[in-house]
């Protein structure tokens, strides 16, 4: 049984195929790679990088213009409300429909964006925001959300990091991080700077988001041309990118960080894996991208895990594919 750490671990690789050659070094090059060999991939659909538009406030002008030009581009924001705040709360039966559209995913932004004044009130202004936010999108009850901190007036944050991640963590909900420096028309008031923080994702192989707040006149107004000529910029780059929601992009980071795939089997005609994460399954229960070496005589190749079964066809050898991590064993075949 040979086993590899998640990641793309060259030396894991390298190494293998010395062992198989015989040879150290130069034997390498003149060999295909082992079949069997599999690694999993940095970001879903092995993208080189992962970026997630973010929108703060359940501003109007999100339902109205943000949603359907992602939804044109097949591409998807997270919006972070607050249920509790009045021009937000008349707009709550049409984001409950927001999700349908595949354009949107829902976060939390607490109840009211007005803070609180101690404890138990941080408690009712966080966690409450994560419940109504979660019955409005149907779905598992133990599930993760994201969760972006709201700007509040002088002295209505009153509680310390620790208890702060302490009610996040009581509920399920996911930070997604400062404003800072990843604020549009705060920090980044171009396209091409906007753009850059997907250009510093794909340099990292990380992740990187942007944070928006109206689009269209309001606050902090992002102009919709310039909205439009950030999404064409973004859409230039898909290929390498995966645009996608905070929680997905969350899920898949911590599955692979987590992750070990083995390789059971590796003959001619079958491969077998097992893929494990340490993530806890119940929240985290994203397939991760695998790639694999198959033998060159494959055409076509038959991937099943438990019920599922999918036909991937090789490209230089090898095969890409998702797989649940902590479920059953995985199968390939020509
Ligand atoms: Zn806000």
């Amino acid at each position: 049984m040979k086993q590899f750490k998640s990641g793309r671990l060259p030396s894991a690789v390298a190494i293998f195929t010395c062992v198989l050659c015989g040879f150290a070094g130069a034997a390498r090059a003149e060999h295909a790679p082992a079949v069997g060999i599999t690694r999993i991939a940095q970001w879903k659909d092995d993208k080189k990088a992962a970026f997630t538009m973010e929108f703060d406030d359940g501003i109007a002008n999100h339902l109205s213009i943000v949603i359907p030009e992602l939804q044109k581009r097949k591409m998807v924001g997270t919006f972070y409300l607050n249920p509790a705040k009045a021009e937000q709360k008349i707009l709550l039966d049409q984001w409950k429909k927001a999700p349908d559209t595949g354009a949107a995913v829902l976060g939390a932004h607490t109840m009211t964006h007005g803070g609180f004044k101690d404890l138990a009130g941080a408690e009712e202004e966080i966690g409450r925001s994560q419940e109504i936010v979660l019955d409005m999108v149907p779905g598992k009850r133990l599930r993760l959300l994201g969760f972006a901190t709201p700007g509040v007036p002088p002295g209505r944050w009153p509680i310390t990091g620790a208890e702060k991640a302490q009610i996040l963590a009581e509920h399920h909900l996911i930070d997604r991080g400062d404003f800072a420096g990843h604020g549009a028309m705060f920090h980044e008031r171009t396209a091409d700077e906007m753009v850059g923080l997907a250009e510093s994702a794909l340099d990292k192989g990380g992740v990187e988001y942007l944070v928006f707040h109206s689009v269209g006149p309001g606050t902090i107004p992002t102009p919709v041309p310039l909205f439009l000529e950030f999404l064409d910029k973004l859409e230039a780059r898909h290929d390498r990118l995966w645009i996608t929601d905070q929680i997905s992009a969350h899920k898949y980071e911590a599955e692979r960080a987590g992750g070990t795939v083995r390789v059971v089997e590796a003959g001619s005609r079958k491969i077998r894996l097992t893929l494990t994460s340490q993530a806890d399954p119940q929240l985290y229960d994203a397939p991760l991208t695998l790639v694999t070496q198959v033998p060159a005589a494959w055409a076509q190749c038959q991937v099943m895990q438990d019920a599922r079964k999918v036909t991937v066809m090789p490209v230089n050898g090898t095969v890409q594919f998702e797989a649940m991590p902590n479920a059953g064993g995985i199968t390939l075949e020509p």
